[in-house]
């Protein structure tokens, strides 16, 4: 018996094995493993938030400066409140 030959049937039966082994592992998936109908997350909302919802939430924390005169939170920027009965100049 030639080295080649045994080396042919060496390959067939690794290559069966493995026919075998994939189909039973496919088999004990689809009925013991993880069913493909399984209830997956579900997937995460790319719905736009509400601009209700938006409002409600609380504002983003930016640098806020109260109005020295009338103490109203003013962005660090703005240089007046713009209240007409704010006395800063
Ligand atoms: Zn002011």
């Amino acid at each position: 018996m030639g080295l080649l030959l045994k080396l042919a049937l060496f390959g067939v039966a690794i290559y069966a094995a493995w026919k075998t082994f994939s189909r039973w592992k496919g088999l004990f998936d689809r009925f013991v493993g993880t069913p493909p109908e399984a209830p997956r997350p579900p997937p995460p909302a790319p719905s736009p938030r509400a601009p209700e919802q938006a409002n409600a939430r609380p504002p983003v924390i930016e640098e806020t400066v109260p109005c020295r005169i009338c103490g109203a939170y003013l962005s660090s920027g703005a240089t007046q409140c713009g209240r007409p009965d704010c006395p800063l100049p």
